[in-house]
């Protein structure tokens, strides 16, 4: 049986056993309590379980007597987006991001179209232990509105960024190979870069939410769109996840460019354009790091989750930030990871450069960066830690997420997951070798 994950990221269940109609209707009441508005918008990913889902979800908000707007199939940003453009008090995106094709669950999402914070989601998730809702009645019921152009605003937000010209990109006709994994992303992905004049050779196009590969959008599971660029000869390859909020992009030759070169990408061709502060999270590369002090600019880093990040860019007053897994948050646009906006950075970058993705990847700064989980079944993680320190004594530590040692070359972060009895430990330095060699000293210590 699997189990209910409950956390900053919503919750998530497998549907038909931890994921019920009940589930959803306690989670959603609470939300609608904790929300304490009138109108609130919601979307959904491609999952097969969605439209069940959605049903349920809306049908329980009308009940708390709120109005819906459901914009129907669309990534997890566009709802963000949509929340705060539609002035909504909340938003409800119905999905489960990256996990298997069993799964779905819920995000919660405020008026600011920020995730609710770890505060919020306490308070929401004691309601729902609670859960002692009362309806309305029959004629205080909420109602429901169909907005249908979601997906296309989203796309013309993006265009109207000063970043954004779509004149020089059209220009250059890129042909991409676009790897939708039968998603949330299959339409907006596919608009966006019809509307940037580029030929898109479209894989697992079809958003009926059978999941093509694994979902999570790191190279091991993308070997069918590297074949597919080079066999097409084409420009570069873009792979979104189930909900459209991550990035990761393919050289000409084929190649993964490495989920973490999509931020580091934005970053400098933001940078290049507007100084500023850069927020990213803990395990994010050092390239992005590198860059901003080229352009003179300070890096922050949050713990590692969405929310987290947000919230530091907020405090910084961040022109960037975002995620080494691939994805973007640009507040000019919105502070949420955004896929759309991060392919849309990508190619204005390469029609800027005027070169091939794999020449302009070589102007940015070169790290490796590894990652591995060790099972802690048993283990006291703060005991592991207090070694970890001990050993690295004489370095630069933070111990705001986890534990992360700093020296000038590299780095490593070693943290429990939230959801697995697992650390998680990821290091990063300019070779391979020295990279697992790092990874290699910390589980000698476990
Ligand atoms: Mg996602």
């Amino acid at each position: 049986m699997s189990h209910l994950m409950v956390s900053v990221s919503g919750v998530r269940g497998v549907v038909g056993e931890t994921l019920t109609p009940e589930t959803i209707v306690k989670f959603v009441s609470a939300f609608a309590s904790f929300s304490k508005g009138t109108t609130v918008v919601v979307g959904r990913d491609s999952r097969v379980s969605g439209e069940l889902s959605k049903q349920i979800a809306i049908s329980t908000l009308i009940s708390h007597g709120y109005k819906v707007i459901d914009i129907g199939v669309t990534p997890t940003p566009t709802v963000q987006l949509m929340t705060e453009h539609l002035k909504a008090d909340a938003g409800l995106m119905i999905t489960a991001s990256h996990n298997p094709v069993e799964w779905n669950g819920l995000k919660f999402i405020g008026s600011d179209g920020l995730f609710l914070d770890p505060e919020a989601c306490k308070e929401m998730y004691k309601l729902a232990d609670e859960n002692t809702f009362k309806y309305k009645k029959w004629d205080e019921l909420g109602s429901i509105e169909h907005y249908t152009s979601a997906n296309d605003d989203h796309i013309q937000m993006i265009f109207d960024l000063d970043y954004i010209d779509e004149n020089l990109i059209r220009q250059k006709k890129f042909k991409v190979v676009l790897d939708t994994i039968n998603g949330a992303g299959c339409k907006i992905m596919h608009d966006l870069l019809r509307q940037l004049g580029c030929e898109i050779v479209h894989i697992n196009a079809e958003a009926h939410g059978i999941f093509a590969h694994t979902p999570e959008p790191i190279p091991e599971n993308l070997s069918q769109l590297m074949k597919t660029v080079k066999k097409e000869n084409a420009d570069i390859g873009i792979a979104v996840d189930p909900d459209v909020d991550r990035c990761v992009l393919i050289d000409e030759n084929g190649e993964a460019l490495g989920e973490e070169y999509t931020l580091a990408l934005a970053v400098k061709l933001v940078l290049g354009k507007k100084l500023g502060h850069v927020v990213k999270n803990m395990s994010s590369s050092k390239a992005s790091d590198d860059i901003a002090k080229y352009y003179n600019c300070l890096v922050y880093e949050s713990e590692v989750g969405e929310i987290n990040v947000a919230k530091k860019m907020i405090e910084m007053n961040a022109v960037i930030g975002g995620e080494g897994n691939g994805g973007v948050m640009l507040p000019d646009l919105h502070i949420g990871r955004d896929a759309p906006l991060a392919a849309a950075l990508t190619l204005q970058h390469l029609a800027e450069y005027n070169g091939t993705i794999s020449a302009l990847k070589k102007t940015l700064p070169e790290y490796h960066i590894h990652k591995e989980k060790i099972s802690i079944d048993g283990i006291d993680p703060e005991k592991i830690f207090l070694k970890i320190k001990a050993k690295y004594s004489g370095k630069k530590i933070s111990e705001k997420d986890g534990i992360k040692i700093y020296d000038d070359n590299w780095w490593i972060h070693i943290r429990k997951s939230n959801t697995e009895p697992i650390l998680r430990i990821i290091s990063e330095s300019k070779t391979v070798e020295k990279s697992k060699e790092l990874i290699s000293e910390i589980q000698s210590l476990i």
